[in-house]
């Protein structure tokens, strides 16, 4: 069971489209694998469209006389139903390391790189350009582990298949975790894990030599 969810205000943030476009589509693909977020999402988004007609100020602007007609306006606007724009989602697979994974219909529009890899990690650019935020989708094969290191931004991690444990705990598909500063963690993989990964700055390790380290921080940045 999914344990790990997006906080209510970042579920408020991704209805009023106010997250950056990596963390929107991380909520995105979360919301799609889990139902409890799914109807929060869905009355959140009733309260908000509720709010805008009951707004004063869009009120006292229908009710101006030279926007008159501006209501029918509005009515044949939330009456046509052909806005809703259908098109097909084709599900799209991808092949690492000889195994296939579905890609979330969330990223099935959104081009990514190569798979770049390094010991048991392999990597694929997420083609969100985001300022300093970096998307990717994270791959470690079975057995292998992060070492352990803290974040100088934030760190999110979403479990797309597979499964992971650190020191808080085993992962399921579809949890959603947001690290920063204040976490230490060590992940480590027994059967393997393909996450979706939002990271806003190079990793930090604690322990080792950060020669040897820091390229891992930057492949995983
Ligand atoms: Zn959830």
């Amino acid at each position: 069971m999914i344990k790990h969810h997006p906080t209510d205000e970042i579920l408020s943030q991704f209805v009023s489209a106010d997250l950056p476009a990596s963390l929107s589509v991380a909520v995105a693909i979360h919301v799609d694998m889990c139902p409890c977020c799914k109807s929060k999402v869905a009355a959140i988004e009733a309260k908000k469209a509720e709010q805008v007609f009951t707004d004063e100020s869009i009120n006292n602007f229908l009710a101006e006389e030279e926007f008159e007609g501006a209501s029918d306006l509005l009515d044949a606007i939330t009456m046509d139903e052909s806005v809703d724009e259908i098109y097909e989602v084709k599900p799209q697979s991808i092949n690492i390391n000889d195994q296939e994974y579905q890609l979330p219909r969330s990223l099935s529009r959104i081009p990514h790189s190569k798979f770049m890899q390094m010991g048991k990690l392999s990597r694929s650019r997420v083609a969100l350009d985001d300022g300093s935020l970096r998307s990717s989708l994270l791959h470690i094969a079975a057995d292998g582990e992060i070492p352990e290191h803290t974040h100088t931004g934030f760190e999110l991690t979403l479990l797309l298949e597979g499964e992971f444990s650190d020191e808080t705990g085993k992962y399921v598909p579809g949890d959603f975790m947001m690290l920063d500063g204040r976490h230490n963690h060590t992940p480590v993989t027994k059967e393997g894990c393909l996450c979706f990964t939002v990271v806003s700055s190079a990793l930090h390790f604690n322990k080792g030599l950060s020669k040897l380290l820091n390229p891992i921080g930057n492949f995983i940045y």
